[in-house]
């Protein structure tokens, strides 16, 4: 029977496909198809690998002292039972030869399917040696050794086979969560989709899903639990539903409209190298966040005018804790900003902490590792101002790619003057020690983000220091309600339309227009089409987003009126229900 299961809508459209559950921990995992001729090479692999754990935790067992408790030998002889036992390595074997699944995606396809099955045990001993079959299944994925097309699939994550091997029904993935530094993994991956338990609208695993453009609910609490491995489910990324096995009419209901929203993107792509200027003549600026240099190109094809958010912290990821040198810091800039091709690219300097850890493991997980409460913690510009040989670092990075194009620094979460005059002192200092070692750079001009309540509200002594600043308000609106934006709980009270949001987004735009500094939107809010027309009528006239919804900003922008729009702002301000007065003034109605 068909249930639903319901969350808060990521990122948009349908997405119909078998479910891939796949524990938090083992997101990183690598899947990727194998083709008909390497599934025998596959399985010998996990043979291998089963051997040589068998034959560790054999002399283990051997070399057990006489004195050793005995249940340690009897937990070894449970270990060594299981590595033989058909329930692990003959289904995994399956999934390999009939679903051409990697050993690694296989084994935890069926580590999946033996949890659950321990979890609906009724006597508690049974249920808890789920424990032993999950240890088992660590030691064996890290004993397998990587194949040739595993080492390949590594190095380009889940990409390959998926599309070379014809006729395989497309995959959903069903998680507790991803940590943002896994959804990297995702970029061009074998899943259409995904699904997580927890996670807001504005969590980094969220917007890394926006900016690869699938249909994604997060915060759909029951979900890995409810769906199975392999059942068939919808994503439906508009309404935040999720539905397992669904009836014939509702999926050929879901596959029109998957055909619908192909055409209306096929319609956008056209806008793709049309100028944003509004009815009135008013030129926009539609910029593009990136994650990765790898992501420029896409921003120039889908029509960015620059970079106005390279979120340079997903550089410092997965790399066991350890932050990339400066030479590899530089060539990474370098190649976004050659890219570019001499459009601007604003670098942010690097925003850890929160829910984006160094470490990799599930945001959920470091939630409570590091500090009490991370997102007012040791984060972004405080981390970097605590880190000042790392800062430096950084800095002389960025500047040694100025010499390649037109770079911006942008400084992230400030709050304080005094964080102001360090990050000068520090660029100061950067400058100084490329001067001494005879390395080249240009000018730059340094900006702030405002994404704390204190930076908007004192906006005109920041604009004495920056020369330019950037709205973000995925964390304006974190900061300003007190709601945590990766936390499922209170996602509900997480609102972009709260007065007191759109009166501190509206005085710092009218703030850096008086004072002649260029200002812009970074945060989600500018790249969804619902603010697109509030945010002209504030003034503002550069949004930096996802580059896959620049063709529809795009679209609201060319049939926008900036002075009719205008007309109406005081009165959307003034409102209770803002959103509901913008909807009617744009319909030439008034509210009552
Ligand atoms: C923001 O806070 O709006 C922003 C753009 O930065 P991030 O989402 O990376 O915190
Ligand atoms: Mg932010």
């Amino acid at each position: 029977m068909s249930i639903q299961v319901f969350g808060t809508p990521v990122s948009r459209g349908v997405a119909i496909g078998r479910a891939v559950l796949v524990a938090s921990s083992r997101v990183d995992v690598a899947h990727y198809f194998i083709g008909i001729d390497r599934i025998e090479s596959e399985i010998d692999r996990l043979r291998q690998a089963r051997d040589g754990v068998a034959a560790e935790f054999g002399a283990l067992k051997n070399e057990l002292p006489a004195e050793a408790p005995h249940e340690l030998a009897a937990l070894l002889d449970v270990h060594l039972m299981l590595l033989h036992d058909e329930s692990l390595i003959g289904a995994t074997k399956a999934w390999i030869s009939d679903r051409h699944y990697n050993a690694e995606w296989a084994l935890s396809a069926q580590l999946e399917v033996l949890a659950r099955q321990f979890d609906e045990m009724e006597d508690a001993y049974l249920r808890e040696r789920k424990a032993d079959v999950e240890q088992v299944v660590e030691r064996l994925l890290r004993e397998l050794r990587p194949s040739a097309v595993g080492a390949a699939a590594a190095g380009a994550p889940a990409t390959q086979a998926a599309r070379d091997f014809g006729g395989e029904d497309p995959l959903v993935l069903v998680a507790n969560d991803v940590a943002p530094a896994d959804m990297l993994q995702f970029k061009r991956s074998v899943f259409t989709g995904f699904v997580t338990d927890v996670g807001g609208r504005t969590s980094h695993t969220a917007i890394v899903a926006r900016s690869m453009d699938i249909p994604a609910v997060v915060g759909a609490r029951e979900a890995s639990r409810l769906i199975r491995q392999d059942d068939w489910i919808v994503i439906d990324g508009d309404a935040g539903v999720v539905i397992v096995d669904p009836s014939p009419i509702v999926l050929e209901e879901y596959r029109f409209r998957q055909r619908q929203s192909e055409l209306e993107r096929a319609r956008l792509d056209r806008l793709r190298h049309t100028p944003a200027v509004t009815l009135d003549g008013q030129a926009v600026e539609l910029l593009a966040n990136i994650e990765l240099p790898g992501d420029a190109a896409g921003a120039l094809e889908a029509g960015a005018v620059g970079v106005g958010l390279f979120r340079s912290e997903f550089l410092f990821m997965n790399r066991g804790g350890n932050v990339p040198g400066e030479d590899e810091q530089f060539e990474a800039y370098r190649d976004a900003v050659i890219a570019l091709q001499g459009l601007p690219v604003t670098i942010r300097t690097v925003d850890i902490g929160a829910d984006k850890p160094l470490e990799r493991g599930s945001a959920q997980e470091h939630r409570y590792d590091h500090g009490l409460n991370p997102a007012l913690g040791l984060r972004a510009i405080r981390w970097s101002l605590s880190e000042p040989g790392m800062f430096r670092q950084q800095l002389r990075a960025i500047l040694r790619a100025s010499a390649y194009g037109k770079v911006r620094i942008l400084i992230p979460m400030v709050a304080h003057l005094g964080e102001v005059r360090m990050t000068f002192e520090a660029l100061t200092r950067a400058r100084q020690q490329l001067d001494d070692a005879g390395r080249a750079y240009s000018q730059v001009e340094v900006g702030a983000m405002v994404e704390v309540p204190a930076a908007a509200v004192m906006i005109d002594r920041f604009l004495r220091h920056f020369d330019f600043v950037s709205i973000g308000t995925n964390d304006l609106i974190q900061y300003t309600l007190a709601i945590d934006r990766a936390d499922e709980a209170v996602a509900h009270l997480y609102d972009p339309w709260h007065p007191a949001v759109l009166q501190l987004l509206h005085h710092t735009i009218s703030r850096a227009n008086a004072l002649g500094r260029a200002v812009s939107v970074c945060g989600e809010m500018a790249g969804d089409v619902a603010f697109t027309e509030l945010l002209l009528a504030m003034g503002l006239r550069s949004f930096s987003m996802h580059p896959a919804r620049i063709a529809s900003i795009k679209q609201r922008v060319l049939r926008a009126d900036t002075r009719q729009l205008a007309a109406h702002l005081e009165q959307v301000l003034d409102s209770d229900a803002p959103a509901e007065v913008l909807r009617l003034a744009l319909q030439g109605r008034t509210w009552h």
